[in-house]
């Protein structure tokens, strides 16, 4: 066909595999399929992130690249805000490039608890490996790690607290501080410059701007999937049909759900949709007498380590000024002193790992994360924000903005100290979430898990499940590793079902 019969109107194909989704683990699907042979068609509903330029401005780059315009969010006891990435690479495209492997004790639990094998005493090392390999994996260099991050090593050392320059997938990388807005030299290794290439390569065929609306069932059987083919403004053009005998869904946490419930698969009182898990995050800035310059080095570059086991993870945060006004407290001549101020002003995230269960519900159409936070992961928020505090105070800072209401400003370690027990709810924080995981979850247990330990959703045959969804619970550190692990685990399981004919 040819590009100009492209551009409109109704459209067939046929493929041995139709992924849905291109980012962490949709394209890493597609990649080892392909390379393995198989004849497969990636499609995506986003575009290539190269047709908005890399010096736009951060909020054009988020409207371009980020679905909803970087606003989606979860209804519950208080608006969580929860980006996820719309376009080739999908969220890896826009997201931090932290890669950690999940803890060994969480691994153990999904084994044991959750019966999926071969996970706990290195059993997923082999796919962990491989992914490290394709995305050049290593710790922050030294001279990334920015000034804002010297600052709290400072801190959390004079406190007696361990930090480490976080593992990254950025070859090359110069430290210029937009990797949320897409890196603009392709320096991180989001799949849309790593394994949807290689995919593309390796002979698979990618579509973008094409909205899968349903999977295709006969007879129990997966035959394909319906998609909407979208217009540079995002209007219907057309509909895209795929003939394929297997079908992969990886349209990510929030949305894969929605999808299987559209296409009639996820029956009433099936586990899809239930378990979903945030990762709420908040952030502190802090105020210093000396130059910060907060904007140089690598954004999210360090760590402080010592309360994971308790499911606190604070980890470099910094977002451009003009991102960051709106969140900073006071109006008027306060707002404008504290804008001016923004070369010595310091910020870094805290992540909890939540124990709070939500849930996607669909209605209208549309999937809508449900979540109230619980009492515990109150706590464990309010505690993150307190030690983050203290850190900065530690590193010699003046005054500091935890993201909490009724605290706007502290200014003394006493303060800080206090916040731990200050009574808050849900809604005091501001809060916002970037790891949504766990909503079509895997195991062992056909009552307690929707899909497969080898990832087939169960009720239908030919329909895999391979993204963030997956997850059993929360895997406490950042989950693109382990979703590009499992997700190469499911390719290889794929493989060989196609081999012996499964
Ligand atoms: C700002 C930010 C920073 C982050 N930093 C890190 C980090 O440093 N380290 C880390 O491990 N994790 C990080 N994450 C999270 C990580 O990127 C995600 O967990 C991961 O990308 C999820 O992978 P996925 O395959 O489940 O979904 P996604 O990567 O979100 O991919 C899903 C894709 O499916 C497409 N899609 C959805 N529905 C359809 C449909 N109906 N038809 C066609 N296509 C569809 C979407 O457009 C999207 O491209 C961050 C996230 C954000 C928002
Ligand atoms: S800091 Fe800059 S160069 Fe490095 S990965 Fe992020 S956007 Fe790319």
């Amino acid at each position: 066909m040819n590009a100009e019969a492209e551009r409109s109107g109704d459209i067939e194909e046929l493929a041995e595999v139709v992924v849905i989704g291109t980012g962490a683990g949709g394209a890493v699907v597609a990649c080892e399929l392909a390379e393995a042979g198989v004849d497969v068609l990636l499609l995506e509903e986003g575009d290539h992130s190269a047709r908005v330029p890399a010096g736009a401005p951060p909020l054009a780059r988020i409207g371009a690249l980020y679905r909803d315009g970087g606003m989606s969010g979860t209804v519950g006891n208080t608006f969580i805000t929860v980006p996820i990435g719309r376009t080739v690479g999908g969220t890896t495209t826009i997201n931090s490039g932290t890669c950690w492997r999940a803890p060994e004790e969480i691994l153990e639990r999904w084994e044991r608890e959750f019966g999926i094998p071969a996970l706990a005493g290195g059993g997923l090392d082999d796919e962990y490996a491989r992914v490290e390999k394709a995305l050049g994996v290593a710790p922050v260099p030294e001279e990334l790690l920015g000034p804002g991050a010297r600052l709290v090593r400072r801190g959390a050392e004079a406190l007696g607290f361990e930090t480490t320059p976080l593992p990254r997938n950025a070859i090359g990388c110069r430290g210029t501080g937009v990797c949320a807005f897409g890196c603009p030299r392709h320096a991180k290794q989001s799949t849309d410059v790593s394994y949807v290439p290689r995919a593309v390569a390796a002979g698979a065929r990618l579509r973008t701007c094409a909205r899968v609306e349903r999977v295709l069932v006969e007879g129990g059987r997966a035959t394909g999937v319906v998609a909407t083919r979208l217009g540079a403004r995002g209007e219907p053009i057309g509909t895209l049909r795929v003939r394929a005998a297997r079908v992969v869904v990886a349209a990510g946490a929030l949305l894969t759900p929605g999808l299987l419930a559209a296409s009639g698969l996820a029956p009433r009182g099936s586990e899809i949709g239930l378990h979903l898990r945030l990762h709420p995050a908040s952030r502190v800035a802090a105020l210093f007498d000396e130059p910060v310059r907060s904007w140089e080095g690598v954004p999210q570059s360090l760590q402080v380590r010592d309360f994971e086991a308790e499911g606190i993870v604070l980890q470099g945060i910094w977002v451009p000024p003009q991102l960051l006004a709106p969140t900073l407290p006071g109006a008027g001549a306060e707002h404008e002193h504290r804008m001016s101020a923004v070369g010595r002003m310091a910020s870094f995230g805290a992540l909890i790992s939540d124990t709070t269960e939500g849930r996607v519900r669909r209605i209208g159409g549309r999937s809508l994360p449900w979540y109230r936070m619980n009492a515990s992961d109150v706590g464990r928020m309010r505690r993150a924000l307190s030690l983050l505090s203290r850190i900065y105070f530690a590193a010699g800072a003046r005054e500091v903005d935890p993201g909490v209401r009724q605290a706007p400003v502290l200014r003394s370690v006493a303060e800080a100290e206090a916040l731990e027990h200050l009574p808050l709810r849900a809604a005091d924080f501001e809060l916002m979430a970037f790891h949504p995981m766990g909503t079509t979850r895997m195991g062992g247990d056909a009552k307690r898990s929707a899909v497969d330990p080898a990832g087939r959703l169960r009720g239908v045959s030919g329909v895999y499940v391979a993204d963030a969804s997956l997850f059993p619970s929360s895997s406490r550190l950042n989950p693109q590793l382990t979703i590009m692990a499992l997700a190469t685990r499911i390719a290889r399981g794929m493989v060989a079902d196609a081999r012996t004919g499964t």
